[in-house]
């Protein structure tokens, strides 16, 4: 029996159920998929919950990998029974089944196994275009990395330092932090001393970039951070989303530079897809991006899940397995 795990109004994680389907074939330029594994990710939350809008009802989810069982009209280069893994803009991965444009999947190479594609394609593939794309910092740059322990936090940790950037990582617990230093950040910190700690690590001067997930409760802190001329790289809302920014702080704090960076905007065109993708892919083969896959949970689940990446009690990537 086909399934997703869909709401009909958005609100707590209380407004996820499961709604049974029935499979179509697949329209034209699209692939039907069955999923093996399905990732899980803070946005996942924003649709839940109303913060980004979507059309009702909806089933959460922008990333899974899976297996190849039909082909619409089209559609060259992949055939029934390809192992795929996607990212897609569109929510609808907490399903059994799905399907999803032919220009979103990746084919899986061997080395990537199908929960680690699905746990880690989307934060890869984030990772990459906010560090390579976005902030374009490189060996001996210093950057601070909010959330560190998180999805998006251990990939960017890995990331920054295989380009050799120094890195000061903030966490909300001990074990957070622990986890973000085996990383490999040079140091780690709780929240409220980002500011201080960042300076400590570069004699005064504050850091070149900040990777800011958590939002509203960092806004602050993450300027204090950077040096004159900085980049706070504020990419997601953990905490809640920055509202009512007033633009002279950021000439106060030393001529800083703010960008509100999406996926969507820097894997838009065929050739960033290809480029991007190519490049996290071979982060991942080569070893210097580790999937840290670090729950599992059946589908059915979901709800709970969420609860869970909302009550911080998740590190790393999270993933869901359809029941056989
Ligand atoms: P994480 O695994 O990082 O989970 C969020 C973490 O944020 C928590 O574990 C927690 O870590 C920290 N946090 C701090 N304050 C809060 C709070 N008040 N409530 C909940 N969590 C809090 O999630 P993801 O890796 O999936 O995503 C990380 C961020 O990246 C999200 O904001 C997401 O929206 C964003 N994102 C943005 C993209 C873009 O292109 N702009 C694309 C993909 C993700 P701790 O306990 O250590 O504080």
């Amino acid at each position: 029996m086909a399934y997703r795990m869909a709401f009909q109004k958005t609100g707590g994680p209380e407004v996820i159920e499961r709604q049974d389907f029935t499979p179509v074939p697949p329209g034209p330029g699209e692939l039907a998929i069955r999923h093996t594994a399905i990732g899980v990710n803070f946005i996942d939350t924003y649709h839940r919950s109303g913060l980004y809008p979507v059309s009702l009802p909806a089933a959460p989810g922008i990333e899974a990998a899976g297996v190849v069982e039909a082909i619409g009209e089209g559609v060259s280069g992949f055939a029934p029974g390809d192992r795929i893994g996607y990212f897609t803009g569109r929510p609808g991965a907490y399903a059994t089944h799905r399907n999803i444009p032919a220009t979103q999947a990746l084919k899986l190479p061997d080395t990537l196994p199908d929960e680690d594609a699905a746990g880690v394609m989307l934060k890869a593939a984030t990772t990459e275009y906010l560090v390579e794309r976005c902030a374009r910092v490189k060996a001996a740059d210093a950057a601070l990395v909010h959330a560190a322990a998180g999805g998006v936090g251990l990939l960017l940790v890995q990331w920054l330092k295989a380009i050799g950037v120094r890195v000061v990582a903030t966490a909300g617990s001990a074990d957070k932090q622990a986890l973000a230093r085996s990383a490999g950040a040079d140091v780690v910190c709780d929240y409220a001393d980002a500011a201080t700690t960042a300076r400590e690590m570069t004699g005064g001067t504050g850091v070149d970039a900040v990777f800011d997930g958590v939002g509203k409760a960092t806004w602050d802190v993450s300027l204090s951070a950077l040096r004159t001329r900085g980049l706070l790289v504020s990419f997601g809302n953990a905490s809640g989303p920055v509202t009512g920014v007033d633009l002279g702080i950021l000439a106060a704090k030393g001529s800083l530079f703010v960008t509100r960076p999406t996926v969507a905007h820097y894997y838009a065109t065929p050739e960033d897809f290809r480029a991007g993708s190519a490049r996290f892919l071979e982060m991942l083969a080569t070893g210097k991006l580790k999937a840290d896959i670090h729950q599992r949970h059946a589908l059915i689940d979901a709800a709970q899940v969420h609860r869970d990446l909302e009550a911080r009690k998740t590190t790393g990537a999270t993933i869901m397995l359809p029941e056989a």
